[in-house]
């Protein structure tokens, strides 16, 4: 045992086995009764009803997930170097990207990185971190030194803006620079594609990290062709269709007009001319259906749409709406066509996405042949005995 010790909380029976198999969290029913002598946001060890040592985690009475784990070794102190050990372990991961052609990626994924409740994105020489549970909050103090001295980043935005914070009993604040400086615009690459982010102000920490690979996979698709980027926020995808071929037409739909400004500006900063392709601010299931009265075609249609569902009583509803967005995707898709169909939703399933795709060309007559499926990029790595922290699910189909 480590020579701290810390309170401890007792599993009812058999409750040890997902947590032996590497699953991070335990929820509040699986524990015998509620710990005693340990503060909210504090650390704890988990014994199994015979008294074995399971795991250490941080406990918070407030969430159902009553105790997310740290570490499953009884030797392993929770101290400054705990947490400078898994953030090099994390930056090491990061390494397989050539900085002169990607250096926008997530350095480190919560679960998937062993920090639950953490999340960072390095654009360029700026860190933005996310701390979204008690316990890690507790931590973070001791996370700064490590994060600037492992990386050689310059600043850090401190982004505890997201309403997620309220369950947990913390507070949603204001974006702050809590290390060195960092401009209001960061200008980054993304396999060689130039972007500029807002750290401060974008949606989540600034730019969508997690489609990457599928942006890059696109471009194969989009030679020639018109393309409708639908949820496109600024513009990622476009800027990819584009860059393809001269002859790409490419549309972009988004309901925030500060993100169809910045996809401009991308086109610009990509030497495109943002004159010849379309920046549309509309709710994307207003302008499908006008688009479909227009007879309008594309041949490729890409859907990003947010998450539908974000709790497992939202998931039916969620179904319901990835049916009318797919439907509505492939009225305006040519013959032979590709969609490109995304769920971010954690809740809703591989199995659910491809099934909303099936029933929606079953209503239409039209027939699908699935291409390519994609999860998160490398760098939002899956722990893989915890299947549900994997949220995004990305298909590339023909519809005939
Ligand atoms: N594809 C993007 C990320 C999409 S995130 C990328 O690669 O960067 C989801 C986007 O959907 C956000 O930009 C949000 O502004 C937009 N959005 C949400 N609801 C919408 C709606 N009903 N119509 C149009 N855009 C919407």
């Amino acid at each position: 045992m480590s020579s701290v010790r810390y309170p401890t909380t007792s599993l009812k029976p058999h409750r040890e086995e997902s947590l032996l198999g590497g699953h991070l969290w335990i929820f509040s029913g699986a524990l015998q009764q509620a710990p005693r002598w340990v503060e909210a946001g504090g650390l704890i060890d988990v014994k199994s009803s015979t008294g074995q040592f399971v795991a250490r985690g941080y406990y918070n009475p407030q969430t159902d997930i009553a105790i997310r784990i740290l570490t499953h070794d009884p030797e392993e102190e929770i101290d400054a170097e705990f947490l400078r050990r898994r953030i090099r372990s994390a930056v090491a991961l990061r390494r397989v990207f050539d900085p002169d052609i990607t250096n926008a990626y997530r350095l480190i994924q919560s679960e998937g990185d062993g920090l639950p409740g953490l999340v960072v994105d390095r654009y360029a020489d700026v860190l933005v971190a996310q701390v979204h549970t008690l316990g890690m909050e507790r931590l973070w103090p001791l996370l700064l030194p490590p994060l600037l001295e492992e990386t050689g980043a310059k600043g850090i935005v401190l982004r505890n803006d997201s309403q997620s914070r309220r369950r947990e009993g913390l507070a949603v604040e204001e974006p702050v620079v809590v290390a060195g400086e960092v401009p209001e615009k960061v200008l980054v690459r993304e396999n060689g594609v130039q972007f500029e982010v807002d750290p401060r102000e974008g949606q989540k920490t600034g730019f969508f990290l997690d489609q990457r690979d599928k942006r890059e996979a696109l471009r194969k698709y989009t030679h020639g062709k018109r393309v409708l980027n639908c949820f496109s926020y600024t513009g990622g995808f476009s800027v990819y269709a584009a860059l393809a071929d001269p002859e790409t037409h490419t549309a972009s739909v988004d309901v925030s007009a500060p993100a169809m400004e910045a996809a401009r500006q991308h086109f610009l900063l990509n030497d495109l001319d943002p004159g010849k392709h379309a920046f549309i601010v509309a709710d994307v299931f207003d302008y499908l259906e006008e688009a479909r009265r227009r007879d309008e075609q594309f041949d490729v249609v890409i859907l990003d749409p947010p998450a539908f569902a974000k709790t497992q009583s939202a998931r039916s509803q969620a179904l319901k709406a990835y049916r009318r967005l797919n439907t509505l995707g492939m009225q305006v898709l040519r013959a032979g066509g590709i969609l490109l169909s995304c769920s971010c939703s954690g809740v809703v399933g591989m199995d659910d996405l491809l099934g909303a795709i099936s029933m929606s060309a079953q209503r239409l007559h039209r027939s699908v042949q699935l291409l390519e499926s994609y999860t998160h990029s490398l760098d939002h790595p899956i722990n893989l005995a915890m299947p549900e922290t994997a949220y995004l699910k990305a298909v590339f189909c023909r519809v005939e």
